[in-house]
């Protein structure tokens, strides 16, 4: 089934009590966080701009490490925040529905917007903070920030010296396997996988739809744009999310 939110909701999807959600750039685009993949999305626009997130390029070139902390500077926009999508999320939690939220995001807006860091797996990392690619240590985003304001446009590792990123997945580097596993698991066990603003064409995460139907769950997809598991789904949503997730999980 394609196309609106069905009202009213089929029994599995209401009655579902092990719900695994997976979200992806489509959810903080109403908070104006850009979706990097999406036919407006930053790398389809300018492509070179993936440099800033190719590992590669980044440790070879100071000049990619200074656009790129520019752009970290964003997530301090004062008008970032979640959304209705990242809201309806919270409720699904709060009625002891949700078995893990899984996200591709590196915003924080799920936690941002009330949901436990213990139900959220961050599958590529977080922007709010920073690791040394050296020694591992691990800093605040808004300490590195603030380094950069003080005039210094790429500031190296307090503790060895070496060249400091922000703690998410580039290309180029392997997702945290215990992330990786843990999401595994909450797609291996629940009722529902649900996802969401995500065209699931990354792996190793898009391969978690696969896990979920594998082990008999329903899978329910909400985007603007075809998935190749749209023929895998239950239920196809193309609504936009802020307004579709809060019917979707019996909220609106
Ligand atoms: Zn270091």
């Amino acid at each position: 089934m394609t196309g609106a939110v069905p009202d009213p909701l089929p029994d599995w999807l209401r009655d579902a009590r092990r719900v695994t959600v997976l979200t992806g750039a489509g959810v903080s685009t109403d908070s104006g966080i850009p979706d990097y993949r999406g036919p407006q999305g930053v790398w389809t626009r300018d492509p070179d701009a993936e440099k800033l997130v190719t590992l590669s390029y980044y440790v070879a070139d100071p000049e990619i490490r200074r656009r790129a902390w520019r752009m970290r500077a964003d997530v301090r926009a004062p008008d970032v925040a979640p959304n209705a999508g990242h809201r309806a999320l919270v409720d699904l939690e709060r009625q002891g529905r949700l078995r893990a939220l899984l996200t591709q995001n590196v915003d924080g807006l799920h936690q941002a917007a009330g949901s436990s860091p213990e139900h959220v797996l961050e599958l590529h990392g977080t922007v709010h903070a920073v690791e040394c690619l050296s020694c591992g240590d691990r800093t605040s985003m808004d300490d590195a920030l603030a380094r950069i304001d003080a005039g210094d446009p790429d500031p190296a590792c307090l503790v060895c010296g070496g060249i400091l990123k922000s703690a998410t997945v580039s290309f180029g580097q392997a997702l945290d396997e215990r992330v990786l596993d843990a999401a595994a698991q909450a797609a291996a066990d629940c009722d529902v996988l649900l996802a969401v603003g995500t065209s699931l064409v990354v792996y190793p995460v898009a391969g978690l739809v696969e896990v979920a139907a594998a082990h008999g769950a329903r899978v329910v997809i909400v985007n603007a744009e075809p998935t190749p598991f749209d023929g895998l789904a239950d239920l196809v949503v193309r609504e936009p999310i802020s307004t579709a997730l809060p019917r979707l999980v019996g909220a609106g």
